[in-house]
């Protein structure tokens, strides 16, 4: 089984100011639901893994997340790909709960239901606490560029054996040229 989980914003849709609060403020970015069915269709389950304090704060409810989410799915299925499954952490920072990533809680937990192996896994995000996420559950590990990966870049704060790509896209065209069973050169 290979898996792929990635952040939402930032590395699937466009980062806006504050949060997204309603499906019409999810804006895809240029390439990523072709990148995921690309994966999709190249033997990757894909799953997202994102933290929603906001749900604590009351800044919306659990039918606004859902609603959004399936807009997600909706125009990644129309753009011919699947999301497998959405990861979500509703804790603030303070609740100090063990699935908001930089913690690892929410990759273990997709890893387990899906029977992948963190060597077959591969984490997808655009900041520290996702890359930090990824490296934690053992994962291979990508950073891109968009959203807010090129100021992690531009801060110097990037960890060793994380691969760096200009976007989903660019994550996508590495995992599908690498042969079967072998791993991401950038990410050993
Ligand atoms: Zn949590």
């Amino acid at each position: 089984m290979k898996l792929v989980i990635l952040d939402r914003e930032g590395v699937l849709n466009r980062v806006v100011e504050g949060y997204v609060l309603k499906p019409e403020q999810w804006e895809p970015l240029p390439g990523s639901l072709d990148a995921v069915a690309r994966l999709h269709h190249g033997g990757f389950r894909v799953a997202v893994a994102t933290n929603q304090a906001a749900l604590s704060r009351g800044l919306f409810d659990m039918a606004m997340l859902n609603a959004i989410h399936q807009r997600m799915c909706r125009m990644v299925e129309a753009a011919g790909g699947k999301i497998d499954a959405v990861a979500i952490c509703p804790h603030s920072p303070e609740q100090d709960c063990s699935c908001r990533k930089p913690r690892p809680g929410m990759l273990l937990e997709l890893m387990d239901r899906f029977g992948a192996v963190p060597a077959r896994t591969t984490m997808v995000g655009d900041t520290p606490a996702d890359v930090h996420a990824g490296l934690a559950a053992g994962c291979r590990t990508w950073l891109v560029r968009s959203g807010h990966g090129q100021a992690m870049l531009d801060g110097g704060q990037l960890p060793p054996h994380v691969g760096v790509c200009d976007d989903l896209s660019g994550v996508a065209d590495q995992l599908l040229s690498t042969p079967v069973g072998d791993e991401p050169a950038a990410a050993t």
